[in-house]
């Protein structure tokens, strides 16, 4: 069962390696984007953190509903509604339950990730976090370390592909040989949910 404290580590383990990480985040939206990845998902995981200890909310729905409000509000760049999307509507799934069982879990990240497409009308193979979630969510069942191992192949298998959503698809073809900066954050975030199980 994961339980409230989980889902609190889920997201300060992420806050830290996103912090660790923001400089690659950044150089990787350089040649593809607007060299700001790194600085708003910091930005945006540090003012999560800053939520979670002011309002300490009680249930894994509230923790993930505050952590995407959050991070609606404090990041401007695309990757702010976005991954507040998927953090609110994954929350919304796990309804108000004190524990989730792994698999309510995998379903409600798959509503999440549903939701994230939706909103950005990204699918598979367009360059974008799709490609590192999707993946991920495909293989929760078979434990987060599996889940991991798929984020990253997906982010990785994003650098061949041509950006057909966001504003790498700006270059065109040019977006081509550079891994997507969003799918490599997203793959940390599902690293940070086999890290905060160990802990
Ligand atoms: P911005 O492009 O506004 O500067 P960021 O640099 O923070 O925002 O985030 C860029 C990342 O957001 C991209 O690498 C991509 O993974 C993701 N992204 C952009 N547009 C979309 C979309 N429509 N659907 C899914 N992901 C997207
Ligand atoms: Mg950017
Ligand atoms: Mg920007």
């Amino acid at each position: 069962m994961l339980d409230t404290d989980f889902f609190r580590r889920w997201m300060t383990v992420t806050a830290a390696s996103v912090d660790r990480e923001a400089d690659r985040l950044t150089a990787l939206d350089s040649p593809i984007g607007d060299a700001d990845h790194g600085s708003n998902l910091r930005r945006g995981f540090t003012a999560v953190t800053a939520a979670l200890e002011e309002e300490s909310p009680e249930t894994p729905g509230a923790v993930l509903t505050l952590a995407g409000r959050r991070l609606i509000s404090t990041v401007g760049g695309a990757s702010g509604p976005l991954y507040g999307t998927l953090l609110r509507r994954t929350g919304k799934a796990l309804g108000d339950a004190a524990e989730v069982d792994e698999r309510l879990f995998a379903e409600a990240l798959r509503a999440g990730v549903d939701a994230v497409m939706q909103l950005g009308g990204a699918a598979p193979g367009d360059k974008t976090m799709i490609d590192a979630l999707v993946p991920a969510v495909d293989r929760l069942a078979d434990g987060f370390g599996a889940a991991r191992s798929a984020a990253e192949q997906g982010a990785e298998a994003t650098t061949p592909m041509l950006a057909r959503k966001g504003r790498a698809s700006y270059l065109g073809e040019r977006s081509i040989g550079h891994q997507d900066p969003g799918a490599t954050s997203s793959a940390l975030l599902i690293a940070a949910l086999a890290e905060a199980e160990g802990k």
